[in-house]
């Protein structure tokens, strides 16, 4: 990384927000994951210079929210991560309407909505992401998701310009959305929700967050469903049946709480969990013929 671009990046979102060589195993909840380069977390207005920056010193740029849905190899990253939880993260209430900066967690925002006495994101109370992540993988639970309460989303393009997207347009289908496939950064959301009674709501986050502790491996690091539920079937059952509840490469292992969560043991490096799933996938196709497809991403260099 060019020192000329380290400055330009202080000059523009401060040098408290600017941390060379960062693990980024702080930023995942893996807690798995090799330096990155330089990690900045610009507040909103800064965002598009970062990415300017960037782009004129020729240096890639990867966005991160909470990294619950992410697996960061151990050779860490080359180039610039941008952290949206720290900088980005104002949300307010409007009528039915919550705008929520794409560094949000969708906690803090569901609870903001059941203060205001709204209804519609109880599901995404307790999915440990950012409204950004939420959008990028139309995140869902307990029969919600986000495109049920999307009104429009700002994203800033590969040039730095600002467009404000309809639900259509973000193409959002199950954990997938054309944000990725399109390079844009989410930088805010509208969510539209209904007007409730607050005591209703909070009850059905609690319920929800037991559900949750009783059947989620919640005391351990992990991504979360480590797969996507193939078409017809569980990926948990299918890697239960497949005789895998438990296994391990070295500090990885397959839950024995829920299998379709892949957990940090304590001491995994990425390489663990990428080799789990790999054994994990071919085991599960081998005995059953079904194609397993992590619904994590993976970035940087394993
Ligand atoms: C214990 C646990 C339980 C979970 N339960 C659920 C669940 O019930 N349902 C569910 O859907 N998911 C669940 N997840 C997965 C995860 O929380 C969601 O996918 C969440 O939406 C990811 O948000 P994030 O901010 O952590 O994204 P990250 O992991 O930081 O990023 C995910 C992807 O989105 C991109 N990205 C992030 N922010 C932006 C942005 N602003 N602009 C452009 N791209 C961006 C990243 O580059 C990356 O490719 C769970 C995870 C854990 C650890």
């Amino acid at each position: 990384m060019k020192q000329q671009l380290l400055d330009t990046l202080e000059q523009i979102a401060g040098k408290e927000n600017i941390h060379p060589n960062e693990p980024m195993s702080r930023h995942t909840t893996f807690r798995v994951g090799g330096p990155a380069d330089v990690l900045v977390t610009p507040e909103a207005e800064k965002l598009a210079a970062v990415t300017g920056a960037c782009r004129e010193a020729g240096e890639p740029y990867y966005i991160v929210g909470n990294g619950s849905n992410l697996l960061v190899g151990d050779g860490g990253i080359r180039g610039v991560v941008i952290l949206t939880r720290d900088g980005m993260d104002e949300i307010s209430a409007d009528g039915v309407r919550i705008t929520a900066g794409a560094g949000a967690l969708l906690s803090r925002t569901a609870s903001l909505a059941a203060s205001h006495a709204l209804t519609g994101m109880e599901f995404a109370a307790g999915i440990p992401g950012t409204i950004g992540g939420a959008v990028v993988m139309n995140a869902g639970a307990y029969g919600g998701e986000m495109r049920d309460i999307i009104e429009t989303v700002t994203v800033l393009d590969e040039t730095g310009v600002q467009h404000v997207l309809s639900v259509e347009e973000l193409e959002l289908g199950y954990r997938t959305s054309c944000i990725l496939k399109k390079h844009y950064i989410v930088t805010q959301a509208v969510l539209k929700l209904a007007a409730g009674e607050e005591q209703a709501i909070r009850a059905r986050m609690k319920e929800l967050a037991t559900q949750r502790a009783e059947k989620q491996p919640l005391e351990y690091p992990s991504a979360g469903s480590t797969f996507k539920r193939p078409e017809g079937y569980f990926a948990g059952k299918l890697i239960m049946d497949a005789g895998l509840r438990g296994y391990r490469v070295g500090g990885a292992q397959v839950s024995q709480k829920h299998c379709g969560f892949v957990v940090n043991t304590g001491n995994a490096t990425a390489q663990d969990v990428r080799t789990l799933i790999a054994d994990v996938s071919a085991e599960v196709d081998r005995q059953f013929q079904v194609k397993l497809e992590p619904e994590i991403k993976m970035l940087g260099e394993f």
